[in-house]
């Protein structure tokens, strides 16, 4: 019975991935659980892939799921999602932006909670002003326009009970949108304080503006599906107990 998989999108993070897998085996080691950790190389042009590899052969406990070609970060995370045989799954980025050392305190609210979403309460430390600024109006526009009050939606440090994750439907582009997604289906999610640091090595996948006019998008999508959510309780079934399928 595997407690807790760690599910890491992984882009083109090669030298992100050695000091990554450092701290956070020894963050794990320390939590006493039974835990995996999924990496999906979603289609690398790097070593990623071989370096997550040499993980694997030093310790079982490590996994990697390969997209056969670059699929975006929703669709690695999905993957991940489906792989993930914990009780509890925690996503995080390759990219050492998120800390390890947060895991213990995200983990700590799902007793009362279905999800721990990470609000990363000093952004200072991690982004340059025209991201912290941009990120700063799309949440605010994200929760006028999704009736939503989530003070960072934008990080995807994450802890869930698995069984949330099971019959979510993810569309590219949606990782943004997941404790929205789940809200909607009934569970209840938590925003819990994490720190972020700066990205040392490689690049951000995401431009300012392509995320702002994509996101907008799937936005409108999000209120509509929340519009239109099927919102009925079952009071009576009468001799429903005859019928089998
Ligand atoms: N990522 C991915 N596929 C993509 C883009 C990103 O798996 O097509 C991963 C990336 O390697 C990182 C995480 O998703 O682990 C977040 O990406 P990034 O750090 O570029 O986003 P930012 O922190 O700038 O929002
Ligand atoms: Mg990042």
């Amino acid at each position: 019975m595997t407690d807790l998989s760690v599910v890491i999108p992984v882009y083109n993070e090669e030298e992100n991935l050695p000091p990554l897998w450092a701290e956070l085996s020894q963050v794990l080691e320390r939590l006493g659980l039974a835990f995996e950790v999924v990496f999906v190389d979603d289609g690398s042009r790097d070593r990623s892939a071989e370096i997550i590899r040499s993980f694997r052969e030093a310790d079982a406990r490590v996994r990697l799921v390969r997209l056969k070609t670059n699929g975006g970060e929703t669709a690695a995370t999905d993957a991940g999602f489906k792989a993930a045989r914990g009780r509890r799954v925690v996503v995080m980025d390759a990219d050492l932006q998120n800390d390890p050392g947060d895991i213990p305190t995200l983990l700590s609210h799902l007793d009362h909670w279905d999800a721990a979403t990470g609000w990363r309460v000093r952004r200072a430390e991690g982004d340059n002003l025209v991201r912290r600024v941009s990120s700063r109006v799309a949440n605010r526009i994200r929760n006028w326009v999704s009736d939503e009050a989530i003070q960072d939606s934008g990080c995807t440090f994450r802890a869930f009970r698995r069984e949330c994750l099971r019959g979510l439907v993810l569309y590219r582009g949606f990782h943004r949108f997941i404790p929205t997604l789940l809200k909607m289906r009934g569970y209840r999610v938590v925003e819990v304080p994490v720190s972020h640091r700066p990205r040392r090595f490689g690049r951000s996948k995401y431009g300012v503006l392509n995320r702002a006019v994509v996101s907008l998008a799937d936005l409108l999508v999000i209120r509509w599906m929340n519009a239109r959510l099927l919102r009925y309780e079952v009071v009576e079934d009468v001799g429903g107990d005859l019928v089998r399928d």
